[in-house]
């Protein structure tokens, strides 16, 4: 059976006071929803305020990345078990932005997902391709080669425990949305791709959409019939537009 998941991703935005008030206000807006699971990626510094208030409710709490390596000299980078240590679920690994910005490979972003899973952490495994690829029809080739830096470093199996979204670069803060059948199109493609390496695997696979999804698109989105959910990154900041997409997701 797929579960039905939508992750906020906050990027670096947010403070204290902010934070309990976004919060709380989903917290309320989603108590007694329990067949679809609900995730915020919130910054590094906020895990322990963030535990605090979520902590006995439906919406668990992760973050946007981390470190391929286990612990040493690393100035700047933060550890799967540290994670652990502020009782996250799940992490998002392979962001378009970590990628781009910060000249993450596929192979790193492999490494970063297998990490995760050794200390029982849900990856959040982003895939995507920029216009440019899509307009030059690499959009299958990008993604393929993305997962299968995955399952070449991990294994497909290691994919029941992980989450992928797709994350088409040109949609993502551009207020561009994919069309529910450009999504469909390419989460198909996914399952297929992983079907063909093991066939229960993909059909028990969430593969979420993300990029650009807002209260008034969630639920053509979410009505097709590979995409189990939503990452979602600037309408998880407005308590009422995140609300609104996790309840289209739940109906
Ligand atoms: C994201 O950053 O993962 C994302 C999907 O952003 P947005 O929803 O703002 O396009």
């Amino acid at each position: 059976m797929r579960k039905k998941l939508v992750a906020g991703n906050w990027k670096m935005h947010g403070n204290l006071v902010e934070n309990k008030q976004l919060l709380s206000a989903i917290v309320a807006g989603l108590d007694g929803l329990l067949n679809v699971q609900f995730v915020v990626c919130v910054p590094y510094p906020y895990f322990s305020s963030v535990q605090s208030v979520l902590q006995g409710t439906n919406i668990a709490w992760g973050a946007q990345n981390v470190s391929q390596y286990e612990k040493g000299a690393y100035t700047g980078e933060i550890s799967v078990s540290m994670l652990n240590d502020f009782k996250c679920s799940y992490v998002i690994v392979g962001h378009s932005e970590r990628r781009t910005l910060f000249f993450e490979s596929s192979l790193i972003v492999a490494e970063k997902f297998a990490a995760a899973q050794r200390v029982g952490l849900t990856p959040i495994l982003c895939v995507g391709e920029t216009l440019e690829q899509r307009e030059t029809g690499m959009t299958e080739q990008i993604i393929e080669e993305q997962l299968s830096a995955v399952v070449n470093l991990a294994g497909v199996e290691s994919l029941n425990k992980a989450v992928i979204a797709y994350e088409p670069i040109w949609a993502i803060g551009t207020g561009k949305t994919a069309s529910p059948q450009q999504a469909q199109d390419v989460h198909a493609f996914i399952r297929k791709g992983v079907a063909a390496r093991n066939m229960s695997v993909a059909q028990d696979l969430t593969i979420l959409y993300g990029g650009s999804v807002k209260a008034n698109n969630a639920s053509e989105l979410f009505a097709m019939p590979d995409i189990d959910g939503g990452l979602i990154g600037g309408a998880s900041l407005v308590s009422s537009d995140f609300i609104a997409i996790c309840r289209a997701l739940h109906n």
